[in-house]
């Protein structure tokens, strides 16, 4: 059997923290149409905190369902993550109440 060659998961497809934003932009120049109407656009971007700074990255319209949908993935892990945390949390109290009480069959003076 021939062995197939396995790709390395690379940034391109990997999640991508942020959220997608799209916004009108008008250009500056005096005689432009954008003075009266809405602007320019819409332009897309990805909106990201990067250690509490709010940064703002263009984002191509042919890159624009790639993004998303690494955008997507994000936060579906993130959720996953969270439902794994809550569930190790839950556990956790569960054993506690246990411990609790085989303490107290063992010692039910309190000593
Ligand atoms: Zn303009």
């Amino acid at each position: 059997m021939p062995r197939k060659k396995v790709k390395e998961k690379g940034p391109k497809i990997g999640p991508l923290s942020g959220y997608l934003r799209s916004q009108y932009i008008k250009c500056g120049r005096a005689n432009c149409h954008c003075r009266a109407d809405v602007g320019h656009g819409p332009y897309s971007y990805r909106i990201v905190r990067v250690s509490g700074q709010r940064r703002k990255q263009y984002v191509r319209k042919a890159d624009l369902s790639t993004v998303r949908a690494r955008i997507d993935a994000q936060r579906r892990q993130s959720a996953a993550v969270r439902q794994m945390n809550q569930e190790a949390l839950d556990d956790w109290r569960e054993l506690k109440a246990q411990l609790r009480q085989l303490d107290q069959l063992l010692n039910p003076a309190g000593r």
